[in-house]
């Protein structure tokens, strides 16, 4: 699929509370296309009472159901017919997401659509494979412990991959046993709603994946605070993110996944195998969903030799871009999230400039649909660490760019003040590639690529205000399950 007309995509709006869509909510929230500014379709907002009746119908539906009760094998195959339904639903699915949001219809297609279906397949293997442990005891006793579910688990999403983001978060919750309110974000709606559809079709009990709509300070911190949400996961920024974990501190105590920002190194020594692979990917990591990725490579550190040269080729790949709408064959650089993000993109390259910066490419809005808000790739070198792109999350498609003589220095430039949660170092020098890996202060390294592949297995996360806890993994699973330890006198 590589285009559609966003005309006639049909979109449903409302919560999904209880295997139904509802509408219930006074206050409307417009939800606007970033690719012409259109006002497309409204959320209802949930009060903080509407809220708080959900999540008390969300656990009655949990307990009711036995969900969480129920043989693992028997989720297990709930969730594999799940994630076919999703996967089986493409044609449906991916011009809802690419619609308003910022993923080009063939990479929601091809990409965002089937990881999800293939993340709720991951964690449906888990359902039957962690039950707890048996503990090495002595012969007199019969020590163990037993994973359970928490309960009613509190979900909130970002905006920049809203299906892929929710089904980090609500897989690993379901197959653990417990039920899920997600809280998408309130610029991205609607795919999600989708997906409780489907996840009612495959045989989730109605009341076990919730959705509920409405902004961060009204609905978000209700859903946080309620007593029945016994453990809380949270993809978004750094800011919110703190403010989240103050709000789980101050209503129980309660557990708190958080995915946050960052500001990821890539760092390219001269002995780089294949440079016009490297540039590639650097162009990529920056560019890819116009800068709008947690771990966007968005701090280009080059060994002075090779710098002029890696930077011409990362330049030439950015200028084959092409912005446009979501829903357009020929579009490589999605629109920005919203005007204000786009205005903030644009003051804070402007800022830096006034520093001293100077503009190897781009430095302007880019030409895409009208009533879009577009930003051109863009590379700013003689920047350093107190420059304001070097030092803040952009969420935007700008490189800086900063030089290095020696692999100390190179370090030294890599470790960010405030951020941790990837990194890419490039070099054909085995060694150095692993004093980096060892060193770096982040949750994710790669060594000569950037960016995940589609292997659930390896974890993600964040080093320092990154984040608390991962996404993925084994690690993902166990998250969503508290362990009862039990100790049994067996003697004669
Ligand atoms: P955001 O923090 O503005 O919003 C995220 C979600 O939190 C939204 O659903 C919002 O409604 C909700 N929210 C806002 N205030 C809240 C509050 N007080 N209580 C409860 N909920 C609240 O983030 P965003 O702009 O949607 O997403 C972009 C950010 O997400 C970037 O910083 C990016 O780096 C980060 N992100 C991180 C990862 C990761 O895996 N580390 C992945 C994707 C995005």
């Amino acid at each position: 699929m590589d285009s559609f007309d966003p005309g006639k995509v049909a979109v449903r709006s409302g919560h999904f509370i209880g295997g139904k869509h509802i509408e219930e909510g006074t206050q409307k929230l417009q939800v606007v296309r970033p690719s012409d500014g259109i006002a497309y379709a409204s959320i209802p907002v949930a009060s903080a009472e509407m809220t708080d009746r959900i999540i008390e119908n969300a656990w009655t539906a949990w307990r009711a159901s036995g969900w969480g009760q129920s043989a693992p094998r028997d989720r297990a195959s709930v969730l594999r017919r799940f994630a076919d339904l999703v996967a089986a639903d493409v044609e449906t699915l991916a011009p809802l997401e690419a619609l308003g949001s910022t993923r080009p219809i063939r990479e929601a297609a091809a990409w965002d659509v089937p990881f999800t279906a293939e993340g709720i397949r991951f964690y449906a293997e888990f359902a039957d494979k962690i039950g707890g442990d048996v503990a090495a005891t002595d012969h007199d006793h019969l020590g163990m412990t037993i994973a359970e579910p928490y309960g009613v688990v509190g979900a909130i999403a970002p905006w920049n991959f809203p299906l892929v983001m929710a089904s980090w978060k609500l897989a690993p919750a379901l197959a653990a046993g417990n039920a899920v309110v997600l809280k998408p974000s309130e610029a991205t709606p609607f795919s999600v709603l989708r997906l409780a559809e489907l996840a009612v079709e495959a045989g989730v009990p109605p009341g076990v994946f919730n959705v509920i709509q409405g902004d961060g300070h009204t609905t978000g911190d209700a859903l946080v605070r309620h007593p029945h949400i016994s453990k809380v996961t949270f993809t978004g920024s750094t800011r919110t993110g703190a403010a989240i974990m103050a709000a789980c501190a101050q209503s129980g105590t309660k557990p708190v996944t958080l995915e946050l920002g960052g500001k990821s190194p890539q760092v390219v020594f001269a002995d780089a195998p294949r440079l016009d692979d490297v540039a590639r990917r650097i162009a990529t990591g920056v560019a890819g969903n116009a800068g709008q990725v947690c771990v966007a490579g968005s701090r280009l550190l080059v060994e002075r030799s090779i710098a002029d040269d890696l930077a011409g080729r990362i330049a030439r790949i950015l200028g084959e871009r092409k912005a446009g709408a979501t829903w357009s064959r020929d579009t490589t650089l999605s629109p920005i999230i919203s005007a204000a993000q786009a205005a903030r993109i644009e003051s804070i390259v402007q800022r830096t400039v006034a520093g001293g910066a100077t503009v190897l490419c781009g430095g302007c809005r880019a030409e895409g649909e009208a009533g879009g808000a577009f930003y051109s790739p863009t590379i700013l070198c003689n920047v350093n660490e107190q420059s304001e792109a070097v030092r803040e999350e952009v969420f935007g498609p700008v490189l800086t760019l900063q030089t290095f003589d020696t692999e100390d220095e190179a370090l030294a430039l890599a470790q960010h003040a405030d951020y941790g949660l990837a990194a890419g170092v490039h070099t054909a020098d085995l060694g150095r590639a692993m004093r980096f890996v060892r060193a770096i202060e982040a949750g994710t390294v790669w060594v000569n690529r950037y960016g995940r592949t589609s292997d659930f297995m390896i974890p993600t996360g964040g080093y320092k205000r990154s984040g608390v806890g991962k996404d993925l993994g084994r690690q993902a699973y166990e998250a969503n399950l508290r362990f009862k330890s039990v100790l049994i006198d067996i003697r004669s």
